[in-house]
């Protein structure tokens, strides 16, 4: 063999060698790598049963995950977490991470439509029972862990229906009945609420929301304690929902500004909250921030730093008024999400919850005329003016 490989090896080859540099990176670098190599047999043994850090291959974890989790742990007061490609991905690994057939989780009824499908369909069909249990009501949720449950599932602010779990009270119930009590916080984001000062053992996040920020990546994320978390990685790592180095590195990305978009779009929607309350075509504003609030007081106790940016609108008018209002938004999105820069609004009748049977709709009080706000950083007076606008729109009809 000559001195060098040949060119055709050495292109197959070409930039792989570590940088060397004094300085360090300002920014994370993306880690655009499935795998890494191993400098011999030992490290293999040291690796795997982690007395060094090191990366093997991407589904079983990789930098800019990690970086995601410590930060996201750090911020929730847990001590570690597992990053998903989406927030489904995040609640399948909890649940089956944590629960085998023959198993009862108490869920609340107010879940995101994806949500209550997975447990609807396949949780269920792979012979863990799920009893579902209005959470605003505790004597309902102690009753329903009278008999053994393996899990207490909720979400901290309710989709699409915009109240407030009592996450104190729950976490007690949940203790006393030995069942791990598991908080999607999505909507809650970091900056508003800690589950975990509240008892939460696991908090779930759809990074694709608020924490993403951008309505440009999905991923989710799941966090609590060594303990829990272990056994959610090994399933995510087995059922293999985990995201790309480039999404981790977007999430992380958009989260710098985290707590300066929650303080825009939170005092935005207390701001439109207010001014539409009144309105002759509304008949209810549903918004944590405002007195008339059924869990106002439960709100002021576990959020912080203002009430969060999803606010939902029931009309008068149904969904002949809906159609109306979609209409006439311009700068506001009608687009199936939340969490993201500018303002959108869904009507969960026809999206998020259009699988779930009509009458179970009707019992949570998701109705034809309930519109659900995600509100962004826009200036406050052009949100209202253009919200306002198309309210009015509905009363000339
Ligand atoms: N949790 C909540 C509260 C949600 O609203 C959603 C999606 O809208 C999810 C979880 C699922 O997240 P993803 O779409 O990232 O899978």
């Amino acid at each position: 063999m000559s001195d060098q490989p040949k060119p055709g090896s050495r292109i197959a080859h070409a930039g792989e060698e570590a940088i060397e540099s004094l300085t360090e990176p300002l920014v994370a670098p993306i880690y655009q790598t499935t795998v890494y190599s191993y400098p011999d047999i030992a490290a293999v043994d040291d690796v795997y049963e982690r007395r060094e850090p090191g990366y093997i291959y991407s589904r079983y974890g990789m930098p800019n995950h990690r970086l995601l989790e410590s930060v996201l742990a750090d911020l929730e007061g847990m001590d570690t977490g597992v990053a998903t490609a989406t927030g489904m991905s995040a609640i399948t690994s909890v649940i089956f991470g944590l629960l085998s057939a023959g198993d009862r989780i108490v869920a609340s009824n107010q879940v995101y439509g994806g949500t209550r499908n997975l447990l609807d369909q396949d949780v269920q069909r792979l012979g863990i029972e799920v009893s579902y249990v209005d959470a605003l009501d505790l004597e309902a949720v102690r009753a329903a862990l009278d008999r053994p449950a393996s899990m207490l599932y909720v979400e901290g602010i309710t989709n699409p229906t915009i109240n407030v779990l009592d996450l104190t009270a729950l976490s007690n119930l949940a203790r006393e009945c030995g069942a791990p009590f598991v908080v999607d916080s999505t909507f809650a984001t970091p900056i508003h609420c800690s589950p975990a000062q509240h008892g939460a053992d696991i908090v779930i996040h759809s990074t694709t929301k608020f924490i993403g920020g951008h309505n440009d990546v999905a991923g989710g994320i799941v966090l609590g304690s060594e303990q829990l978390i272990d056994p959610i990685r090994q399933l995510a790592i087995r059922f293999g929902g985990v995201g790309g180095p480039f999404d981790a590195w977007l999430v992380l990305r958009g989260m710098k500004t985290l707590a300066l978009r929650m303080r825009q779009s939170s005092a935005n929607a207390m701001a439109l909250a207010g001014a539409i309350q009144a309105h002759r075509a509304v008949d209810r504003v549903r918004y944590p921030g405002l007195s008339n609030h059924p869990q106002h007081a439960t709100a002021r106790r576990l959020l912080r730093d203002g009430f969060g940016s999803m606010l939902s609108i029931d009309l008068h008018g149904g969904r002949q008024a809906v159609e109306t209002v979609v209409r006439r938004l311009e700068m506001i999105k009608f687009a199936e999400t939340l969490g993201g820069l500018g303002t959108t609004v869904v009507h969960p009748a026809t999206t998020s919850h259009r699988s779930v049977e009509p009458e179970v709709r009707e019992d949570l009080g998701i109705g034809d005329g309930l519109l659900r706000f995600s509100i962004g950083i826009e200036e406050p007076e052009d949100l209202i003016e253009e919200v306002t606008t198309a309210l009015d729109a509905v009363r000339r009809q």
